[in-house]
């Protein structure tokens, strides 16, 4: 057995949440790089050099990439020959992320009572823990800050098995056409096929967490990928809704089995603060 202190996790916590909003992946600023090259709308053009500025300057400045610094989402991978000592997991976590919310001067996003009072926590906490248990004596936490523009217009559906490809695919276009603006684009597509209710939205959450432009290794998989971002991008929303070519720089398919009578589908869409940051403890 590992022994991994619960402080060592918390101090990963904190400063993963803090590298998370304060820069943009460098695999996401790269998509933006290219799609200025295929965007031909003008105004399209100008904001995409705005969309990397603000990445610069964030960055630079040590500051929020965007206001919106989300739900933090936190994936959490422990090898199943690792010991934690000296605390709860979910404590250290929690409290890695009020540190880097309070300390980092990132806004608290989260309300108590999502129906009625609506009272915020003022720390940004609870985080949303997704755990698994894998192979192996080390623990991977990742972080992704999720903003609500976005993923308000995410969306899951239980098509039946005849509905078939054509109706997974207008699912997914249907959801980016509703999309629009709202999400801030341009968007990363997650899309999440088979498994139940539960598994389908996680599988598509977890789809975002993969690499712009990396393709999934299942051939079916990537087909999806490559037909279903052609779509999209035939939507013409363009950055930020202004009209133009890029409404999405990537599609991201995860799929697992399902019941002979169900084809759940889900859709996260990701805007263009596609933030996440990794460690491996
Ligand atoms: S949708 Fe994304 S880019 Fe738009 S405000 Fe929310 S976090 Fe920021």
């Amino acid at each position: 057995m590992r022994v991994i202190k619960a402080q060592d996790i918390l101090n990963a916590v904190k400063r993963l949440a803090i590298e998370a909003n304060y820069s943009l992946p460098e695999d996401v600023a790269n998509a933006f790089e290219k799609a200025i090259q295929k965007e031909e709308s003008i105004v399209g053009k100008e904001v995409l050099n705005q969309i990397l500025l603000n990445a610069k300057l964030a960055k630079e400045e040590s500051m929020a990439y965007c206001q919106d610094t989300g739900v933090a989402v936190v994936f959490v991978d422990i090898g199943q020959e690792v010991s934690i000592f000296d605390g709860y997991i979910e404590d250290a976590i929690n409290e890695g992320i009020r540190q880097a919310y309070t300390e980092g001067y990132l806004r608290a996003s989260i309300v108590e009572d999502p129906v009625f009072e609506r009272k915020n926590t003022k720390d940004n906490t609870p985080a949303i823990v997704h755990y698994r248990i894998v192979k192996g004596d080390k623990i991977k936490i990742t972080i992704a800050p999720k903003g609500a523009g976005s993923e308000n217009t995410s969306r899951l559906a239980m098509l039946k098995p005849a509905d078939g490809y054509e109706g997974l695919k207008n699912f997914v276009i249907e959801t980016v056409r509703l999309a629009g603006p709202n999400a801030c684009p341009p968007m990363t597509v997650g899309v999440g096929i088979g498994g139940n209710f539960e598994l389908c939205a996680l599988l598509a959450k977890r789809a975002l967490l993969r690499k712009l432009g990396e393709r999934n290794q299942n051939a079916l998989a990537r087909k999806i990928e490559e037909e279903l971002l052609e779509e999209v991008n035939k939507v013409g929303w363009g950055p930020m809704g202004f009209g133009g070519r890029v409404t999405a720089v990537d599609v991201k398919v995860e799929m697992h089995p399902c019941h002979i009578a169900s084809l759940p589908v889900a859709v996260n869409i990701q805007c263009h603060a596609n933030r996440h940051a990794e460690i491996e403890l």
